[in-house]
């Protein structure tokens, strides 16, 4: 099954010569996301203790992820959205800066976390993510993603950071 033809790509958005890798079409499509999950959940890190999803797409993929590998969901989520006492990184974007959190109990340090998010570009998120989860005292045991922009080198820079990467389909460019 070609599951990059069940992604559509919107020219220009959010902003001028942005090409938007849409997976809401992929989702629509019982069998595309089905094979999705089982693609990605077939590349799981051995030993595994929790999937973490990124807000928002990567919670629709990762809280699947979770339930066909059987482990627990770890939520990644915007600033200040979460209620209990967090742990939070601040990265870098094009313009300005962005903060990501979980909350501090969420994982038991030494546990074996699998990251999840739709799509990886630059990395800047998924390190933010990686930086997060060592913070609380996880083990970033890999990352997946469904869709990899390889010209931006994200994949690159988080397996220079040593978390190996899965990913299911690459376009090239932006
Ligand atoms: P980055 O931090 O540069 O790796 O960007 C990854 C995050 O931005 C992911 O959460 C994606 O959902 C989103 N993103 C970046 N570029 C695109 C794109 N071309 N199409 C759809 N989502 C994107």
């Amino acid at each position: 099954m070609d599951l990059a033809a069940l992604i559509r790509t919107i020219p220009d958005f959010p902003k001028p010569g942005i090409q938007f890798r849409d997976v809401t079409t992929l989702l629509l499509d019982p069998h595309g996301f089905g094979q999705t999950v089982a693609r990605l959940s077939a590349q799981a890190p051995a030993g595994i203790d929790l999937v973490a999803g990124i807000e928002a797409r990567g919670f629709v993929f990762a809280s699947a992820i979770a339930r066909e590998l059987g482990r627990g969901l770890l939520l990644i989520r915007k600033d200040g959205k979460l209620p209990g006492a967090t742990v939070g990184v601040d990265y870098a974007l094009e313009y300005g800066t962005d903060r990501i959190e979980m909350h501090a109990d969420a994982c038991v340090p030494g546990q074996r976390v699998w990251l999840i998010d739709d799509l990886i570009a630059t990395g800047g998120t998924a390190s933010a993510a990686v930086r997060l989860i060592r913070e609380a005292g996880g083990v970033v045991a890999g990352a997946g993603f469904v869709i990899d922009l390889s010209d931006l080198g994200g994949a690159a820079r988080l397996l220079n950071d040593g978390v190996p990467v899965a990913t299911l389909v690459a376009f090239a460019g932006y």
